[in-house]
């Protein structure tokens, strides 16, 4: 069985074991209670403090990488930063179109939050409680480390970075050792995310055991919310950045993007599409070489604009489930951290749902409802994921078109399709 199908197989298995409990056990029966704190309780908690466990080094040491990558100092010209800033906008669009439609269409769990979360801490202190711009500098960088202050840790990690790259040339040992600690941490993720099925079943079967079928309905809803967002993101946001920044064919973009679309749904990872990815924007959209083997890498590093969505709609979906009300200020750091984590999420398979906690961290939302979420991830990985990589050559295309280095000709061809 393949890992999609197990993931799919413990969510329907845990929905169904969780509901027979639900409905044929009463809530002092000593099995039930042994199955759900006990046993389905400890497997999720054990994942979850894996993800948490990893998801600070994780970003510190990746977004090191991120920036000394995308720093050399013969491509970080004028083009580059035109497509770093591309990148940045369509992630940013990305995510306030999230919010701003999660909230047109708002969750009703009123009566889910009630019972549900016994025991957590959801009063953590919030982000919009201090100054929004001052919480971003950390006085001490080791304090900003061990209390979990993300935002903190990602802007020493992006000053660092960005200060490393001027003198990478001279700091070889430096470089070679983020690199290999960014594989070493890529590699634990990949291991702890193989336990995602048992915790998926468990955390599924938790949930329905306590809460019975009312769950579902604003699940389906946060689902299908993102569904409708990436298609709005592609539909929408690219075919104006297209017309807006480059006179180039929408339609003809959309066209030719349907292979690169399955291959990506299907591998779920923009870093494993890279190669494919370059091949069909040089060879269909007729961007140069020479700047696409630039864009694209760095477009599945730091370009998540489907991840953003699932972040977005996630971050609102959770905080409506807690009872957390979102004030303004709580939108921008949404907003400004998921941006942020785009640099530092890698282009692998569920990695913006552990960088989610980032984000739940900042709002002050529990990180259980990571867990809540996993069980419809992989699909929607799948899809953020295509929206991710359509992003990325939507942008090259466009930089491409602006420099000159785009054959208008290969790009209009349309025989092949
Ligand atoms: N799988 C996505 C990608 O590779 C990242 C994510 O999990 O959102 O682009």
């Amino acid at each position: 069985m393949n890992f999609t199908k197990k993931i799919l197989f413990a969510m329907a298995a845990g929905i169904i074991i969780g509901i027979i409990l639900n409905v044929s056990l009463s809530n002092d029966n000593v099995i039930k209670d042994f199955l759900i704190s006990n046993i389905f309780e400890t497997i999720s908690v054990l994942f979850l403090s894996l993800l948490k466990m990893i998801v600070l080094p994780l970003i510190f040491v990746s977004i090191i990488c991120g920036t000394l990558s995308m720093s050399d100092p013969n491509k970080l010209t004028r083009l580059g930063f035109k497509t770093i800033l591309l990148y940045m906008l369509s992630t940013v669009i990305a995510i306030s179109i999230a919010l701003i439609i999660s909230n047109m269409f708002p969750y009703s769990i009123n009566e889910i939050q009630e019972n549900s979360f016994n025991g957590l801490d959801i009063n953590e202190p919030k982000i919009s409680e201090k100054n929004f711009i001052l919480n971003f500098i950390p006085e001490n960088f080791f304090f900003a480390l061990s209390s979990g202050n993300v935002l903190q840790v990602l802007f020493f990690a992006l000053f660092m970075g960005i200060t490393a790259s001027f003198i990478k040339i001279d700091i070889p040992v430096f470089v070679d050792l983020m690199e290999n600690l960014n594989q070493i941490l890529i590699n634990i993720v990949f291991v702890i995310i193989k336990i995602t099925p048992l915790a998926v079943f468990c955390l599924l079967a938790k949930t329905f055991a306590n809460q019975g079928v009312d769950v579902l309905t604003p699940l389906i809803q946060y689902f299908v919310l993102v569904i409708v967002v990436l298609l709005i993101h592609f539909f929408g946001s690219f075919y104006i950045f297209l017309t807006l920044f480059s006179n180039l064919n929408p339609f003809i973009f959309y066209k030719k993007l349907k292979q690169l679309l399955i291959f990506t749904f299907s591998t779920s990872s923009s870093n494993a599409s890279i190669p494919y990815t370059l091949d069909i924007v040089t060879k269909k959209y007729g961007v140069d070489k020479s700047f696409s083997s630039f864009s694209i890498p760095l477009g599945a590093t730091i370009n998540m604009d489907g991840t953003a969505i699932m972040q977005g709609c996630a971050a609102y979906f959770l905080a409506s489930y807690y009872g957390i009300a979102l004030e303004f200020t709580d939108y921008l750091t949404i907003i400004a951290t998921a941006t942020l984590a785009s640099i530092g999420t890698a282009g692998i398979p569920s990695a913006g749902i552990i960088m989610l906690s980032v984000i739940l961290e900042q709002i002050g939302i529990p990180l259980e409802g990571v867990a809540l979420l996993l069980g419809v991830d992989r699909l929607l990985d799948m899809m953020r994921t295509s929206i991710n990589v359509a992003g990325d050559t939507c942008i090259t295309c466009i930089v491409a078109k602006s420099e000159g280095l785009i054959n208008t000709k290969i790009f209009e061809d349309t025989s092949e399709n």
